[in-house]
């Protein structure tokens, strides 16, 4: 009997799993796929690693977060540049002053300043994206950098997606062009899935295991459930089915040592199919002949696809809190899909950090005592 089954190994599942082992409590991961880590998963390509759902890139504000990731991984000095390609020009981005200077020829904050505060359109009270972005840069920088990029990945118009989707990315009026506002940043070196092999070590893992279609068998050998897939799932699309944006990668393999120059380069313009195209090895610098670049083409979710990004409309948000009322005692939800919300890597950490410490808190108060927690650390060396 163990005392969790852990369902999925993410970051939310292999953080949890790592910590209630070290606790002492006794830990089972069960992974549909049939490798770990979640989309954060990375393959090797001949020294190349590849990021195959995606690129990652780890940033965040917690030194405790930083700190916690370096037990499993050593991190390159990795800052996020990507560029913009729209009609045949390249820009900075996100939006600094050399992306203003490449528009307008504006070279200083000040001249920056007044610039844009004749760009802006007047809108009182901006009630969606497109209003928003008007409101703080204008229409040249919304239809350069914003409209096509928007459209495709949303497949929506942005006049009727919500301003929250694009504010995390800033403006700025200086010549700092990183990607995040973050202290700290990187990639681990040799790839994600090695991070999650070590977060991992020690803990049974079985891939390939689907928990719903074993369920009962599953749910009898755990006093806990701790499910990071989608909750509709879980209760059988009883209430209805959770929206999804879905992403299509193409990769390719180019005879030459560097492809583009840069990670990423973001294609913003709305006739071009893909929002981005991704050259792996800039992430963590090999010397190869070879190049791997990835095309990512946004898609309209289908039922049995991979879920990307949550539609966090009024009706998924509705749908979320009844399934997560429906959550047995003796389950824990936590990450992406189960939240149905679009987490940063570090944000899971955090919260699953944090979900484990309330466990064995609870477990160490003697409320729900379990034989094998408060064991001496069982960590395999
Ligand atoms: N976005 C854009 N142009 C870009 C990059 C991003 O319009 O060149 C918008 C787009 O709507 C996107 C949002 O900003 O969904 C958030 O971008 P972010 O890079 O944070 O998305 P992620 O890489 O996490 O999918």
């Amino acid at each position: 009997m163990y005392d969790y089954l852990i369902v999925g190994s993410g970051f939310f599942g292999s953080v949890f799993a790592r910590q209630m082992t070290d606790a002492g409590a006794r830990c089972l991961v069960v992974e549909q796929r049939h490798h770990i880590g979640g989309n954060c998963h990375t393959e090797d390509n001949d020294g190349i690693h590849v990021h195959k759902y995606g690129p990652h890139i780890f940033h965040t504000n917690s030194e405790a977060v930083w700190k916690y990731v370096h037990q499993f991984a050593t991190f390159s000095r990795f800052s996020y540049r990507p560029k913009v390609h729209y009609r045949g020009n390249f820009y900075s981005f996100p939006i600094n002053l050399m992306t203003l200077y490449q528009l307008w020829g504006v070279s200083t904050p000040q001249q920056a300043r007044e610039r844009l505060e004749a760009e802006r359109i007047k809108i009182d009270k901006p009630s969606n994206l497109e209003e928003w972005i008007l409101s703080m840069v204008g229409r040249q920088i919304y239809e350069t950098f914003i409209y096509g990029y928007t459209r495709k990945q949303w497949g929506r118009d942005p006049k009727e997606l919500p301003a929250s989707i694009i504010r995390r990315i800033p403006i700025r009026l200086t010549w700092n062009d990183d990607y995040f506002n973050d202290r700290f940043c990187g990639i681990p070196i040799g790839g994600y899935t090695q991070l999650f092999k070590k977060l991992l070590h020690g803990v049974p893992v079985e891939t390939g295991a689907d928990f719903i279609a074993d369920r009962e068998k599953l749910e009898s050998k755990a006093t806990k459930i701790v499910y990071t897939g989608p909750l509709d799932r879980l209760f059988e699309y009883q209430l209805g089915t959770h929206d999804w944006r879905g992403l299509r990668f193409k990769q390719r393999t180019h005879d030459v040592a560097d492809y583009q120059g840069v990670a990423a380069i973001n294609h913003t313009e709305r006739d071009v199919p893909y929002t981005r195209t991704v050259e792996h090895k800039h992430f963590e610098p090999v010397e190869t002949s070879h190049t791997v670049v990835t095309e990512e083409y946004p898609t309209s979710w289908k039922f049995g696809q991979e879920m990307y990004y949550p539609i966090n409309n009024d009706t998924n948000e509705q749908l979320q809190q009844k399934y997560l009322a429906m959550l047995p005692a003796n389950y824990i939800a936590g990450g992406r899909l189960a939240s149905y919300r679009y987490f940063d890597m570090h944000q899971v950490i955090a919260s699953a950090l944090q979900v484990a410490a309330k466990e064995i808190r609870y477990h160490a108060a003697g409320v729900v005592p379990l034989p094998s927690v408060n064991a001496p650390r069982r960590r395999a060396a």
